[in-house]
């Protein structure tokens, strides 16, 4: 990775902490973990060199693939809804460059992460290895499935869009842990929701912040029959 001179990397935590001021507290995000972690991990670095100026704009960029960074408001959004107090195991599903993941395992004690691309789980790979994340584990797959072998988890989020929430991600979660995803249709007009998990098989569903995600793809996301219906 190209290294930067001192004066651009404290410029790019300059344009973070503005970030987390003006897009995310004001915004009315509150968990101080979730804050700090916003305010530590450099954003800019998982993206392509080319969009790294842009990297603290109130918007998502393109990542290759067709695949986008989450707005950060969005990616504060949904980890606060999590309701992270440190110490949990967490999956992920659609790791594109490793952003969302990254902030989560510095509240977390592990993150898994599963992206469905092969040239973007190696990026992020890289990405995880230049900056010493040690508590990621990332593998390329279908995410709808979830990852049984490390379940059940505390928390699981996807930052792609289903039609509803896969049920090996509602089977995979502890009893008293939560998952965040959006759901609806399949390009625009989606939905942020909150599963937690009551007992074992009592599922409580909250409805959130209305979004545009990237779809799910896999057994429990869209097929490519959904490009005809869009
Ligand atoms: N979490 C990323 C956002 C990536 S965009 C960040 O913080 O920047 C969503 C990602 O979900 C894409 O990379 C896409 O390839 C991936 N994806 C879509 N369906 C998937 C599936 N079934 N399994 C794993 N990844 C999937």
């Amino acid at each position: 990775m190209k290294r930067r001179d001192k004066s651009t990397e404290s410029d790019y935590a300059k344009e973070r902490q503005e970030m987390v001021r003006t897009q995310i507290e004001a915004r009315g995000v509150k968990d101080p973990l979730i804050l700090k972690a916003m305010r530590i991990v450099p954003r800019h670095l998982f993206m392509p060199e080319e969009m790294r100026d842009m990297a603290y704009a109130d918007r998502p960029l393109p990542i290759g693939q067709g695949q986008t960074i989450s707005q950060p408001y969005i990616v504060a959004y949904m980890s606060e809804l999590l309701r992270l107090r440190g110490g949990e195991k967490v999956l992920e599903i659609g790791t594109g460059l490793g952003y969302q993941a990254a902030v989560l395992s510095c509240v977390a004690s592990f993150v898994y992460t599963v992206e469905y691309h092969q040239e973007l789980i190696d990026k992020a790979e890289r990405i995880f290895q230049s900056l010493e994340y040690t508590n990621i584990l990332t593998k390329r797959g279908d995410g709808s499935l979830g990852w049984e072998e490390h379940a059940p988890y505390d928390g699981i989020i996807a930052t792609a869009s289903g039609p509803e929430v896969p049920l090996p991600l509602k089977e995979q979660l502890k009893t008293g842990g939560r998952l965040v995803m959006p759901i609806g249709r399949y390009r625009f007009g989606q939905q942020i929701v909150r599963v937690t998990r009551g007992s074992s098989d009592n599922y409580h569903l909250e409805r959130f912040l209305e979004v545009s995600f990237v779809p799910l793809v896999g057994e429990y996301g869209w097929d490519s029959k959904s490009d005809d219906e869009f």
